[in-house]
């Protein structure tokens, strides 16, 4: 769409759009296959993408995909998830910026250590750039902790202020090679639920044992319950000293030990982060396939290197320590898995398709887009006279009033991953009911309108 056009246009043309009667998808062109280019992926999970339509990659920029309408309402929903799991932990969000100078690279130990790994960005006109950045690059952010350190910094910090954590959601981009890269799972620009926890020497087993806990919680929310726990210790290259590397990584065996258990975890050796070990959560599908999803990072390093500093209860300066935490990881990663997981079944809770309406014919239209308006919470067209409410439930619901059999609109809708086809005929709207069905089961319910948004209601608020 053009951009030009003033937003009073845009608006009337995408309601138009998204007011169409079918409820298809657009057909991708013979030319393109629509969710990869030059890359490739496992055909279970391309299949499900493309059919789908959840994302599309492009030989324009190798390695970021591009979320379709479809996948992006999943990844919107999976952020929605986990910030609501973080409020709970008291995480506090930040948005900081993607590129930095070189020499704040150099300070957190990135440029000696990862440059390889990251995306060096350059002016095309210097004379645009202050005095102080001439002779400099910046470097594109491979990850958040640097920015986080500076959040840390830029205030007096009191013990009382301890532990403080700080979540982000930043587009992070990493140098992979073109030939690694694959579908969702090896990408160059991705997102983490990242977290960084500063706190004092006393804490850290307490918010080691709450991330585990979290993470506990998290999976099986998705229905994981098969994961292994593995303990990344030194690799060969690593910055600090070797006794701080062995306190840490006792503080996480025993962080272990404690929530997890003795004996039931592994030791990855040489496997931890340059600036410290960690605790990496592998995850077993349901086709038995193990993925790298959550990770704890113990960090002494980062803090000294920023000289970050509180003051403690009895007046003193401090070193706080520093933990890396992100529970789903990548978030690309952790959807390419659930594309597996579910194999393209999604629970109503995180469905991009949650119900459609099929009228039974033309007369009953007027009635299905009442219902829909209800269900999805969309408001009235009235040409925008009213906002839409801040926070209310919303359903991903659509309308199939095509002028097809209503069996081949159902078979349709089961196709398309509908989770409820909701019918509306004659004898419904005499009733003031809805005869709705599940995608798994034929078996018809009658239920008011009222009463399907409590079912709705219901599956969601129990992350069904
Ligand atoms: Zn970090």
């Amino acid at each position: 769409m053009p951009s030009k056009l003033p937003p009073t246009l845009c608006s009337t043309i995408i309601r138009r759009l998204y007011a169409s009667k079918v409820a298809s998808q657009p057909t991708p062109k013979a030319s393109s296959t629509s969710t990869s280019t030059s890359t490739s992926t496992s055909t279970s999970n391309l299949e499900i993408a493309t059919k789908q339509q959840l994302y599309m990659l492009d030989a324009h920029s190798p390695g970021s995909v591009f979320f379709l309408p479809y996948g992006t309402r999943i990844f919107n929903k999976l952020v929605k998830f986990m910030k609501l799991q973080q409020d709970k932990q008291n995480f506090t969000e930040v948005i900081t910026p993607l590129m930095y100078k070189k020499d704040l690279w150099e300070t957190s130990g990135h440029w000696e250590n990862y440059k390889e790994d990251m995306f060096k960005v350059e002016s095309n006109d210097v004379s645009k750039l202050g005095e102080d950045e001439q002779n400099t690059v910046y470097g594109l952010k491979p990850m958040n902790c640097p920015g986080h350190c500076l959040v840390f910094d830029r205030f007096t910090r009191s013990h009382n202020e301890l532990p403080l954590r700080l979540s982000d959601w930043s587009s992070l981009h990493r140098n992979e090679a073109s030939g690694a890269l694959t579908g969702l799972t090896r990408v160059r620009r991705f997102h983490q639920d990242d977290g960084h926890i500063f706190c004092t020497a006393q804490q850290v087993k307490e918010e080691m044992t709450k991330c585990l806990k979290l993470i506990r919680l998290v999976y099986s929310a998705f229905g994981f319950d098969k994961y292994k726990w593995l303990l990344s210790t030194r690799p060969n290259h690593f910055i600090g000293e070797k006794k701080e590397w062995d306190q840490a990584e006792s503080e996480l065996a025993s962080a272990l030990n404690e929530s997890v258990g003795e004996g039931k975890w592994e030791i990855n050796e040489g496997d931890g982060a340059f600036y410290g070990p960690k605790i990496d959560v592998k995850l077993t599908d349901n086709f038995g396939k193990e993925h790298q999803v959550a990770t704890i990072q113990l960090d002494f390093q980062l803090p000294q290197r920023f000289k970050l500093e509180y003051q403690s209860d009895t007046g003193s300066l401090e070193t706080p320590i520093m933990i890396h935490r992100a529970i789903f990881g990548s978030v690309e990663r952790f959807l390419a898995m659930l594309i597996d997981h579910y194999n393209g079944k999604w629970p109503f809770w995180l469905s991009p398709r949650q119900a459609v309406i099929i009228p039974v014919n033309s007369s009953h239209n007027e009635h299905a887009e009442k219902v829909k308006e209800i269900l999805s919470n969309s408001a009235a067209d009235d040409e925008y006279e009213n906002l839409n409410k801040f926070t209310d439930y919303k359903f991903f619901v659509d309308i199939d009033s095509r002028t097809e059999t209503v069996g081949f609109r159902t078979k349709d809708a089961i196709s398309k991953g509908y989770n409820f086809i909701i019918l509306v005929g004659e004898k419904e709207i005499k009733n003031g009911n809805l005869a709705i069905r599940s995608r798994e089961n034929r078996k018809i319910e009658n239920l008011t309108t009222e009463e399907v948004l409590e079912k709705f209601k219901s599956l969601e608020d129990t992350y069904k």
